[in-house]
């Protein structure tokens, strides 16, 4: 057994990413449009009747335009700290919202999913775990820097969405006004390349299979850049750069034995299997 997961898109323009097994599957987030949601995943032959919820890590608007439309045409609840949904500036159906609290693991079918702290310019930002047939998945973006939370889970993971937002030069050099750039770089902005690079490198553990570098800045980050500094020390760890303009394949973690290739086969034929 495994989990399939995919990036159906990343960055400051919407971030949403699906973390499923055979039968059931979790959006991470809702930052793109419903329309958008449905016709990525069918690209990826993921049927939108495996999606049995959405996590809300927090309220900026590249995680939440799409939750509206989407938990009302699906039925989907959404797990969102009482907080969070205070500050929300959408719309939610009263009986879809279900809250959770820090610590707290909450069960969608056979998967587990654990929120914790994390520091980001929001009233009450999250990262997650997703646990489920022996795999454990984080997804680690719009963290200001490395906390105990991220370092102790980070270590636990065979595939991570992780932050990998700027590069520090870009970000000095470019023109963003002075106030931004402090914002960014700072302890409540966006993980920088050097940050995500040394968390993996210190903290990554034996299973690491995938790491997907996510929510690239457009203009102060490069995808190549990415790629190739991560790529340099990835050892066995596969490196995928998630893009702000498509979704990624889908990707099969499984318990021992790394990605072989044929993910996006295997979880089609299977879910087409049970659910279509
Ligand atoms: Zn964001
Ligand atoms: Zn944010």
């Amino acid at each position: 057994m495994a989990l399939f997961i995919t990036s159906l898109n990343s960055g400051s323009n919407g971030n949403c990413y699906y973390i499923g097994n055979d039968k059931d599957a979790v959006l991470i987030d809702a930052g793109i449009s419903c329309r958008e949601t449905e016709k990525r995943m069918q690209r990826l032959k993921l049927p939108m009747s495996a999606l049995k919820a959405i996590f809300v890590s927090h309220e900026h608007n590249d995680h939440i335009t799409g939750i509206p439309r989407i938990s009302k045409k699906y039925n989907l609840p959404v797990y969102i700290t009482q907080d969070t949904m205070h500050s929300l500036a959408i719309p939610v159906e009263k009986h879809l919202i279900n809250s959770f609290k820090a610590h707290q693991s909450i069960s969608i079918g056979e998967l587990t999913i654990t929120a914790f702290p994390k520091s980001h310019d929001a009233v009450d930002p999250h990262s997650f775990i997703v646990a489920g047939s022996g795999v454990t998945v984080g997804i680690f973006t719009d963290i200001g820097f490395s906390c105990q939370h991220i370092t102790h889970h980070f270590s636990k993971c065979h595939a991570v969405f992780l932050e990998a937002n700027y590069c520090d030069d870009m970000l000095r050099n470019g023109n963003y006004p002075y106030h931004l750039k402090n914002r960014i770089s700072g302890d409540k902005g966006h993980l920088s390349n050097t940050q995500a690079l040394e968390l993996f490198l210190q903290h990554k553990g034996k299973y690491l299979s995938h790491l997907i570098l996510s929510h690239l800045s457009k203009n102060n980050n490069s995808p190549d850049l990415v790629s190739r500094i991560f790529n340099e020390k990835a050892g066995s760890t596969k490196i995928i750069v998630a893009s702000r303009y498509h979704e990624t394949p889908v990707f099969c973690i499984e318990k021992d034995s790394p990605d072989n290739g044929s993910a996006q086969t295997a979880v089609a034929s299977v879910l087409q299997l049970e659910l279509f």
